[in-house]
């Protein structure tokens, strides 16, 4: 059994993230990452969950998410986000990665990404290189960033408001069918 480390991103008391259509990031990422929780446990998958401000010892005070998962002995690491533009047109769902190497970290971002394209209905923008992002770089195993839908689309954000357990399975049986492939 994989052991799963989950990140909704950004933080209640510091970061409320992306903000549009009467909804704000930090709380549907956690909603989405609560149940993906209680829906691995359910199916036997030890699980972490931790939201903070602190992904690598920047904010004193608050968790440090890579520090965290990095001793967990997690299996696998998914940081959950909602996407925004100033484009209010932009939609869809895309899995970022460290980099596009063909690993573990491809193989889980490829599985999650199909089943919430196929089972929500997203545009598909696929799998994205992401160098940059900390929780990618500098975490000990394979992560991937789930950018579940566009917050600042009103049709995206309809699908963030009232279809969260869909999210959170879709990713659960990503998880499930990576790990038969890893
Ligand atoms: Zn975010």
């Amino acid at each position: 059994m994989l052991k799963i480390f989950i990140n909704p991103g950004h933080d209640m008391d510091l970061d409320p993230g992306a903000c549009a259509n009467n909804i704000r990031e930090v709380d549907i990422a956690l909603a989405i990452g609560e149940k993906l929780k209680r829906t691995m446990e359910v199916i036997g998958y030890p699980c972490q969950l931790l939201q903070s401000d602190n992904l690598n010892g920047e904010t004193k005070g608050k968790p440090n998410v890579c520090a965290t998962a990095n001793n967990s002995g997690a299996d696998i690491f998914i940081s959950i986000h909602c996407n925004s533009a100033a484009n209010a047109s932009a939609k869809g769902t895309e899995t970022l990665v460290y980099a596009l190497d063909g690993g573990k970290s491809n193989i889980l971002a490829k599985c999650i990404q199909v089943q919430i394209v196929n089972s929500l209905n997203m545009v598909d923008r696929g799998i994205k290189e992401r160098p940059d992002l900390c929780v990618l770089r500098e975490t000990s195993m394979p992560a991937v960033l789930v950018e579940t839908a566009f917050i600042s689309n009103q049709e995206d954000a309809y699908k963030l408001m009232y279809r969260i357990e869909e999210f959170a399975n879709a990713i659960a049986r990503g998880i499930t069918d990576a790990e038969k492939l890893f």
